[in-house]
């Protein structure tokens, strides 16, 4: 077993991610692994860093394949008995104009962004060593779609007793709701996006406190972050952040030195803790 420190990041063959593996290759002290669904388009991205100088291990990961999380798992339990730092960036978003039914969308950007990125966590999560560090890439439009919810939603995405269940109960209900289109009229906002980045900003939220529950004295730090407005596939070319600004803050949670003891449970954007 290698007992060299490693560090993943999820969708990671293009846009932030991409960008996430270029800097971690730079600054972290270990092996950095670019994690893709598609192999081919995962080698592609391995290859164009191996140009720059940088070397990246590659490793196939669907997030939305409870399979392929469970392979990367193993791989990571057998090679390295663990993971230092974990980055969940993958994600997905329909465009403004697209004409697929609201409930389809929903049930799709709900099915990676929330669902997925929380089996990621399931298997992962406990695979973290002391000192890991886990950046859960969510967005400000988590933010601006809390402020749209019914003050009863807002209290309990706010709350600091909901579960994890809970919450998985609520975005199940929200997918629901839409087939049903009485989202909202059931205090929901008109975003599947923003409410899959609740989901994420929560479920960082909820993480943070187990840690803190059960593992305490691993010094384990976990955020939710904001990247910005950022020129990548999903954001369009009109953004005003590069894919190697959009990085910062998630880089700089990657990479919180082994003394500190914050920030931890927090939504940061800019580098700073923004409030929920
Ligand atoms: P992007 O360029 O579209 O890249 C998204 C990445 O996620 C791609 O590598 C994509 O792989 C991967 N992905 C999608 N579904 C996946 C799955 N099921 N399993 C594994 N990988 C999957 O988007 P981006 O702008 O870099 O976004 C990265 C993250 O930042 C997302 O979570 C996004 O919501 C968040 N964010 C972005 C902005 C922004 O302005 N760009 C702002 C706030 C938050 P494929 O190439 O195979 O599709």
């Amino acid at each position: 077993m290698s007992s060299v420190p490693v560090a993943v990041v999820t969708g990671s063959n293009k846009g932030i991610g991409f960008a996430i593996v270029q800097a971690l290759c730079k600054q972290f002290q270990g092996d950095v692994y670019l994690t893709a669904r598609d192999p081919g388009r995962g080698q592609e991205a391995v290859a164009k860093l191996q140009q720059e100088g940088l070397h990246a291990f590659f490793h196939q990961l669907d997030i939305d394949d409870l399979q392929s999380i469970r392979a990367l798992r193993d791989f990571l339990k057998e090679k390295y008995g663990g993971v230092n730092v974990l980055v969940n960036n993958a994600g997905i978003a329909f465009k403004v104009h697209d004409t697929t039914p609201f409930a389809v969308q929903a049930e799709v950007t709900l099915k990676t962004n929330f669902f997925g990125t929380r089996n990621v966590c399931t298997e992962l999560l406990p695979l973290v060593k002391p000192y890991g560090r886990v950046v859960n890439v969510s967005s400000m439009v988590s933010n601006m779609a809390l402020k749209g919810c019914s003050q009863e939603l807002q209290q309990k995405f706010r709350s600091d007793t909901i579960t994890e269940d809970e919450l998985v109960e609520l975005m199940t209900k929200f997918v629901e709701d839409t087939k049903k289109s009485v989202h909202e009229k059931e205090g929901w906002p008109n975003t599947a996006y923003g409410v899959s980045k609740i989901g994420v900003t929560v479920l960082s939220r909820i993480q943070a406190r187990m840690l803190n529950e059960k593992r305490k004295g691993d010094h384990i730090l976990l955020n939710a972050c904001c990247p910005g407005w950022v020129r990548t596939d999903m954001a369009g070319p009109k953004a005003p952040k590069s894919p190697e600004e959009g990085a910062e803050t998630p880089v700089y949670l990657a990479l919180l030195p082994s003394d500190a003891d914050g920030p931890h449970g927090q939504f940061v954007s800019n580098k700073t803790v923004q409030t929920w």
